[in-house]
């Protein structure tokens, strides 16, 4: 048996069906395509910053509970005192143990589509069914007949709210999550991953019903690189979902440099505060071009939809010219003709429009 018929016979048919999640090469290009804070740290910050990481033992294992960090999130984020709290790396891992936890023959994961894929993605990788219900057309709004229907229908494990939404920036309205909570038999996940660009939040309302919990990451709050997420909810889930938890799964070095950049809260609030309101100047501007929609959004980035066939060309546009956003032509039936800008610094932003003026006028 050559290793090619091995390789076939062990590994998870649906696990080769998969494409790897590819990540397009940026170097050298204006970057608006990730929702990444655009802003750096001002000097003296940076300085002291590596001051801290001199003090970091890296031969030692990290603080399992990561206590002090946890306790800076828990302020920083507003989370009731009476829930707990879980950090994964990245909210992606969060995702995952969410998974390993709930699985099960026969148990599924539903979300709105379109929605954030690594849901579906998680699902697949941990063989749990995966149930993707349309948003409305219109506004990208939950569908409450549509997700009545196939909560009745699937009685999922999970059900994964992304809110405000990637890739559309809406938030779900209050009442329509409510509902789900009401309706749902197992956990509801409301995923806020951009809270620091929106205007409302559920961290307010744990403990309110007993299968909500809430997820955040400080991905989009200017700490990608560092793979951080909590998850904030009862304790009576939190301490079965820190089983599947992996030991240390939060290293010394984001431990620390996430005590530190909140320790500057100040910092990553003017720049989030800077984020917003170039969101509404990019908004009015695109606005005001031909052939170009954007939806309202309370995240930092704004999808688009260009006039019929033009996101291609656009995208392509962009790019030979050093701009590179996201194209979502062609990954849903519903993001038809549509691009995602995620918001940059001033300079970048008005490259990005004056590129996009220069195509509309053709
Ligand atoms: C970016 C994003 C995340 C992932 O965040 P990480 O903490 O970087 O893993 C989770 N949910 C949504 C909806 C996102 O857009």
């Amino acid at each position: 048996m050559s290793n090619k018929q091995r390789v076939n016979q062990w590994v998870r048919p649906e696990i080769q069906a998969l494409a790897a999640y590819h990540v397009p090469d940026a170097s050298g290009l204006i970057k608006l395509d990730a929702m990444e804070n655009p802003w750096t740290w001002p000097d003296g910050m940076r300085e002291a910053w590596l001051k801290r990481l001199r003090c970091v033992d890296v031969n030692r294992y990290p603080d399992p509970k990561a206590g002090a960090l946890t306790e800076q999130l828990r302020q920083a984020m507003a989370v009731p005192p009476a829930m707990a709290v879980l950090l994964g790396n990245g909210s992606d891992e969060i995702i995952q143990m969410l998974a390993l936890a709930l699985r099960g023959e026969g148990r599924s994961i539903l979300s709105v589509e379109p929605g954030f894929v690594m849901y579906r993605m998680i699902a697949l990788w941990c063989d749990m069914d995966y149930v993707g219900v349309p948003l409305r057309a219109a506004d990208f709004s939950l569908d409450m007949p549509a997700l009545r229907k196939a909560i009745a229908k699937t009685r999922p494990a999970l059900v994964f709210l992304a809110c405000p939404n990637n890739p559309t920036g809406n938030p779900f309205a209050e009442e329509d999550i409510l509902e789900v909570l009401e309706m749902a038999p197992g956990l509801v996940v409301v995923d806020e991953a951009y809270a620091p660009f929106a205007d409302t939040s559920f961290m307010s309302r744990l403990g309110e019903h007993d299968n909500l919990v809430v997820m955040r990451t400080v991905s989009k709050l200017g700490l990608a690189g560092l793979r951080l997420g909590l998850l904030a909810g009862p304790p009576a889930w939190l301490d079965e979902i820190d089983k599947v938890r992996m030991p240390y799964n939060i290293n010394v070095l984001t431990q620390e440099t996430a005590r530190f950049a909140l320790e500057h809260q100040d910092v990553l609030d003017e720049q989030t505060a800077a984020i917003r309101k170039a969101r509404q100047d990019m908004f009015d501007a695109l606005q005001t071009l031909d052939g170009m929609t954007p939806y309202p959004s309370q995240a930092n980035f704004i999808l688009v939809r260009t006039a019929e066939g033009r996101a291609k060309p656009l995208f392509e546009t962009l790019l030979k010219n050093g701009v590179l956003v996201k194209k979502l032509h062609g990954s849903h039936p519903l993001l038809e003709d549509c691009l995602r800008f995620t918001i940059g610094r001033p300079e970048e932003n008005d490259r990005l429009l004056e590129l996009v003026e220069a195509f509309t006028r053709g």
